[in-house]
């Protein structure tokens, strides 16, 4: 197994501004300039895409004379601090993609890999969705199984058009199985034997990123560096490092990114970014016991002990950012990143009750807010016999 590219830590964890800014100019260059020079942007470093709004050195973006004046005289719009648009409610639903090519073995994470990868999400979930409550309301879960989908790929590489075509194939599957607002998940291990690269977007080490479809599916695209996964991610040896990281870091930043922004149309910001090495020489992360009870905020995972799992750290709202989405001059990264995940108010929680003395259960979430516009909130039965939830509006 090549063990030795992973995670090097200070390369940025994260590509989704620069996919968003080719996104925008795709949108927004005139027809006149012709689409051959906008994809041959595909082709420039994620971290200059990503500062194409401070760039005036147009040279080193195209050699397109009519780009070059379009972008000198339209600058593109800082990323945003402040959420304007929806975030996301509906389901994550992992893809188990296998990449076929005439003559070759099929190339893809394992079944069982895939599972280990859907569980950590489903407990990932819950503190992101709190954390992501500080920009808005919004709910996510989790489709409790992977589903198999084959990827014919020619060449060994395929580009962004192919792949939002396989994520919209697996997300109309999941509508008609009513499951309304799919995110969909694909997980890529490329040092898997006859791994194809994702190479539209660059060169094959585009890192992970989050975006959405033409026709309006929101998609993770996260990176894998080993096999084997666990929850806990910390079964590994990289680069010589005990205990390391190989999926968990990627895959929980564009989860929480993906739930802020599930349109990735300028309206709301990458929430994780401020967090990881898209802007710091290290990532920060949260830890949590087996109860999903918080334990503390952590740079080195593989230093850490007696967690259960971990997400990316999500920046508090409210911080001073930079126009790259880093912490401003002076910030301090550890206290915007590290804090345990807020409690949010107005959500519907159930109790179980034993009937025994001292038997109340830990409660359940079952409604995820809004529920404090009811002045009074009673369970019963209809004359069908069907279990009700009654309010009066306040
Ligand atoms: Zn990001």
């Amino acid at each position: 197994m090549n063990g030795t590219q992973v995670s090097k830590e200070a390369q940025p964890l994260c590509a989704t501004r620069a996919v968003k800014v080719l996104k925008y100019l795709h949108s927004m260059v005139p027809k006149t300039v012709p689409r051959s020079s906008l994809h041959a942007l595909e082709k420039l470093p994620s971290n200059l895409l990503a500062g194409l709004h401070t760039a005036s050195d147009w040279d080193k973006v195209t050699e397109d004379a009519q780009l070059k004046s379009w972008l000198a005289n339209n600058p593109i719009p800082s990323p945003k601090a402040k959420v304007s648009g929806p975030l996301f409610h509906g389901t994550l639903v992992f893809a188990q993609v296998s990449f076929a090519a005439p003559g070759l073995a099929p190339s893809g994470i394992s079944a069982a890999d895939t599972q280990t990868a859907i569980n950590y999400a489903t407990l990932a979930v819950v503190p992101i969705q709190r954390y992501a409550s500080q920009y808005g309301p919004n709910s996510v879960s989790v489709w409790p199984v992977a589903i198999p989908y084959t990827a014919m790929v020619q060449g060994g590489a395929f580009g962004p058009a192919e792949f939002e075509g396989w994520v919209d194939d697996v997300a109309q599957f999941m509508r008609s199985q009513q499951v309304p607002d799919p995110c969909i998940v694909i997980m890529h291990n490329r040092s898997l034997p006859n791994s194809p690269s994702f190479t539209g977007q660059g060169n094959s080490l585009q890192p992970s990123h989050h975006s959405i479809t033409g026709s309006g599916t929101p998609y993770c695209y996260s990176l894998v560096f080993d096999e084997n996964l666990s929850i806990a991610d910390n079964n590994h040896t990289v680069n010589n490092q005990a205990n390391e990281k190989v999926y968990a870091h990627t895959l929980s930043h564009e989860i929480a990114e993906m739930v802020v922004d599930p349109r990735v149309d300028g309206s709301n910001p990458e929430v994780c970014d401020a967090c990881s090495t898209n802007c710091n020489p290290f990532n920060l992360f949260e830890l949590f016991d087996q109860n999903g009870g918080y334990m503390g905020g952590t740079a080195d995972t593989g230093q850490a002990s007696g967690f259960a799992f971990f997400i990316n750290s999500i920046v508090r709202p409210g911080v001073v950012l930079d126009s790259n989405s880093c912490l401003a001059q002076g910030g301090d990264v550890q206290s915007a990143c590290t804090y345990p995940p807020p409690v949010e108010t107005g959500q519907l929680l159930s109790y179980g009750d034993a009937g025994t003395p001292g038997n109340v259960s830990d409660p359940v979430v079952v409604g995820f807010g809004g529920w404090l516009d009811f002045k009074f909130l009673f369970s019963g039965t209809n004359v069908a016999g069907e279990n009700r939830i009654y309010a009066v509006v306040a």
